[in-house]
């Protein structure tokens, strides 16, 4: 996928986390709540009612366009984009046209060949529309309802230059764009629907597609993956791309035709008649931005000691690098590596984000490891226990009730020796091949002693106090 040639520029549709929507005082968070609760004529669009801006969606945008660098214009103005559709009652989207709140920014990435800036192209505002509920499939459902809550959300579109040169890049950019909005506390990534994403892409020298409906970031790769394969395959055949719009079908990572794209003046964009044009060139001095990933991964490395790698993974996610830092005081080094390279993988398998870890469990196991009070092996199989408890929706034990429980903690000297006199007394043809020489001898003694100790003895150490054992005098 690496090659040259393929180039791709995306559209990002993120929702902003504040209390009420864009242009009214309806509450945002409709979770729990039925369907069509959270409305009033200015989100229903009804007729004669007049928007009013949300300031505090204006101050989390400017958060959002300074920490990706942009250029904040003089004056930004809303417009109206006029469209039909059923979850869009009043026929038109208030949003940016030609006057965005910014342009011109980039964000850093570590690209397929190092780091690398992605050029931004714009930044603006805009609401968010109803949703379509498809009862049945869209193409077969006997009907289809729309929700108005999520009317009126306020949205940023985040714009990118064809910067990107794979779909594993595109996943990359949008990985460090949601830790960066998380970072900026304006964006809540768990939030279903709360990051939309429209690709464009194309083949150097052939026509560019878009693709449209991307609804998880995860789904990203996957409809570009299927995307690049599907233009290579034309071209390889002689037959040209056409230029169209594509629908990602998330549930079969695949992209089909639908209808050809709207000319920009099919929207009529013109200025919003019932908002003022805004400036908000003069609160940018006022926004402060908070520690952003970058800065946060480079304090990793010179305050705790963190590998540069290690450091990227635990800063990626907000709540991740908040976890490490409630568990890092005693042994920084300890910890990184437990999160970094077990903890994850265990969270991954179960579908779990770290909230499924209780800091307490985590960094009694840290003591435990530290003091080697338990193998790694045992320290795995108490993470295990604890995650399974947790996927159960119980409370976990914790970590040393664990290990007094299983008898986890690890076996003494004394005993360790006793183990492996009886092992080699038990074992006359493995010893005589190891004194013949046979290296798979001594592996097969360390592997009986194990089993006499159910893996609670250190396998390095063992094979030390083995060859000692082992050794004539
Ligand atoms: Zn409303
Ligand atoms: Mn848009």
């Amino acid at each position: 996928m690496e090659d040259a040639g393929v180039i791709i520029g995306l559209e990002i549709h993120c929702q902003l986390n504040t209390k009420s929507k864009m242009f009214c005082s309806c509450s945002t968070d409709f979770r729990d709540n039925e369907p069509n609760t959270h409305t009033c004529p200015v989100c229903l669009g009804l007729p004669g009612s007049m928007p009013t801006i949300n300031k505090r969606a204006i101050e989390f945008a400017l958060r959002v366009a300074k920490a990706l660098n942009c250029e904040i214009l003089e004056e930004a103005e809303f417009s109206r984009k006029n469209y039909f559709y059923p979850d869009l009652d009043k026929a038109y989207q208030i949003t940016q046209y030609d006057k965005p709140l910014a342009e011109r920014g980039r964000l850093l990435i570590d690209g397929d060949n190092g780091e690398r800036d992605i050029r931004i192209t714009r930044i603006h505002l805009e609401e968010d529309p109803g949703r379509s509920v498809h009862m049945g499939t869209t193409d077969r459902g006997k009907y289809t309802l729309v929700d108005y809550n999520r009317s009126g959300i306020p949205l940023i579109e985040i714009v990118t230059e064809p910067d990107l040169r794979s779909p594993k890049e595109a996943r990359k950019f949008l990985n460090k764009l949601r830790a960066t909005l998380e970072y900026l506390d304006v964006f809540d990534s768990e939030k279903e629907g709360s990051l939309r994403v429209d690709a464009n892409i194309s083949i150097k020298g052939s026509e560019r597609v878009e693709v449209k409906n991307i609804s998880s970031y995860k789904g990203v790769e996957k409809a570009l993956t299927f995307e690049v394969t599907r233009q290579k395959n034309l071209l390889r055949r002689n037959q040209p791309v056409t230029r169209e719009t594509r629908h990602f079908v998330e549930a079969r990572g695949i992209t089909t035709s639908s209808r050809s794209k709207e000319e920009e003046n099919d929207y009529r964009y013109f200025p919003e008649p019932d908002l003022l044009p805004l400036r908000v060139s003069d609160w940018v001095e006022g926004i402060i931005l908070p520690e952003l990933p970058d800065a946060r991964r480079e304090r990793f490395i010179s305050r705790y000691g963190c590998s540069a790698e290690h450091a990227k993974t635990l800063t990626g996610e907000l709540k991740l690098a908040d976890f490490f830092e409630k568990v890092a005081d005693n042994d920084p080094s300890l910890a990184s590596t437990w999160i970094a390279d077990y903890l994850l993988g265990e969270l991954n398998y179960r579908d779990f984000s770290i909230d499924a870890m209780p800091v307490e469990h985590f960094r009694q196991l840290l003591s435990l490891l530290k003091k080697e009070t338990i193998t790694d092996k045992s320290g795995v199989e108490i993470l295990r226990i604890i995650l399974d408890t947790v996927k159960e929706g119980k409370s976990p034990e914790m970590p040393e009730t664990i290990v007094s429980r299983l008898g986890l903690a690890k076996t003494g000297g004394n005993q360790v020796q006793d183990m492996i006199r009886e092992v080699i007394a038990e074992q006359p043809a493995a010893v005589s091949d190891y004194y013949a020489g046979k290296m798979q001898a001594l592996n097969f003694l360390v592997g009986q002693v194990m089993k006499k100790c159910r893996g609670r003895a250190d396998p390095g150490e063992l094979n030390r106090l083995l060859i000692e054992a082992l050794k004539k005098d």
